[in-house]
């Protein structure tokens, strides 16, 4: 029996998200934070594990929302804001739009549901290119267009102008994923839903120290977000994610801290990697930096060698890796490993 032809089409063209664990010394490959919650972990050990989950995730929807100044109603979570990707295609159908490059799973869920992935080359400074976009709006009439500002992988914030004009001409929803958000000096868009009822943003708590939870939430009009509900899986946050979460999130402090303290490193690593002789950092509103080198697979393959793990991204952007913002011993030892690298090829 040949399992594969039973396979949907669009399924058997698809090549699973490459998620291997890679063994390294220094993890830097993944966007993660460096900073955990061990403490929020202890709190959560009293969950009855005989139970069912609360479905609607009242307290943590409740603390984002007071964090957010939003309403609970305007919230839904979901397990990962990979999995809302997946309801909000669910939901709303294709052609789903975005930019490229970009975070890819947009166009490997819009594949595996059948729906069609349309990609718009960024420009040159990787901002939105308005005018291709605004002209597939017009002509594929996308039910949904995902911006990821910052934008991973390029780490940078696209104009706020530009997405203006797209959500306010889109027919449909637009997206922006503020996965990174906490990271940038731009306002992000939160204040705009107040004026746009098609728009929705999409958060996460992966990129804050909480990765492991696998918890993500979109901020949207009730309308969308009780339409997207129909399509969520009853208990799709468990227990103990829920009850981490509420914990680490009234850890404000903490959380802030770890935030900054991956802002200041960021400069710290952008400024001591654009000093060193072939390599270009691109500024980032993000916790990572693209940069560029002349043989990508060459330094990846060194920095390896020295247990540092990256993220090579030449496939989507030429020349390029990409760097997670770690501790500062973590970064150290990833730019004295680059310096070595690159001095040894000269
Ligand atoms: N959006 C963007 C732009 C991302 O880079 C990522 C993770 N790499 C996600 C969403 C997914 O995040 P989560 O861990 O919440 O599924």
């Amino acid at each position: 029996m040949d399992i594969r032809r039973l396979v949907r089409k669009d399924v058997q063209r698809l090549r699973a998200y490459n998620a291997t664990e890679v063994p390294c010394r220094i993890k830097l490959d993944a966007n993660e934070s460096p900073y955990g919650f061990s403490a929020a972990l202890r709190s959560a050990a009293g969950i009855s594990t005989n139970r069912y989950p609360d479905p609607e995730a009242t307290l943590l929807r409740g603390i984002l929302a007071r964090d957010l100044a939003a309403r609970p109603e305007n919230i839904l979570q979901g397990n990962g804001s990979d999995e809302l990707i997946y309801y909000l295609i669910a939901t709303f159908g294709g052609p789903v739009l975005f930019p490229t490059p970009t975070f890819s799973m947009y166009g490997i869920i819009s594949r595996a549901l059948g729906e069609k992935p349309v990609g718009i080359p960024l420009d040159a400074k990787f901002d939105l290119d308005l005018k291709k976009i605004l002209s597939a709006v017009r002509k594929e009439r996308p039910k949904l267009i995902f911006l990821s500002s910052p934008n991973n992988p390029t780490g940078n914030c696209f104009s706020a102008e530009k997405m203006l004009k797209i959500i306010g001409s889109s027919t449909g929803i637009v997206v922006v994923d503020e996965a990174y958000q906490p990271f940038s000096s731009r306002k992000g868009f939160l204040p705009m839903l107040k004026d746009y009822r098609n728009l929705v943003i999409m958060r996460t708590l992966s990129k804050i120290g909480l990765a492991a939870l696998r918890i993500g939430y979109l901020i949207a009009d009730t309308e969308i977000i009780e339409e997207v509900n129909k399509v969520r899986l009853p208990f799709n946050v468990n227990a103990l994610s829920q009850a981490v979460a509420v914990a680490a999130l009234q850890k404000r402090g903490t959380l802030e801290r770890s935030v900054r303290s991956v802002k200041t490193e960021r400069s710290r690593m952008f400024s001591a990697m654009g000093k060193i002789k072939g390599v270009r950092p691109y500024p980032s509103e993000a916790n990572f930096i693209l940069f560029q080198v002349e043989d990508p697979v060459a330094v990846h393959a060194s920095l390896l060698k020295k247990g540092i793990l990256v993220r090579n991204i030449a496939d989507v952007v030429p020349g390029c890796l990409r760097v997670t913002v770690g501790t500062r011993r973590e970064n150290s030892s990833f730019i004295r490993a680059l310096v070595t690298i690159l001095s040894a090829k000269v």
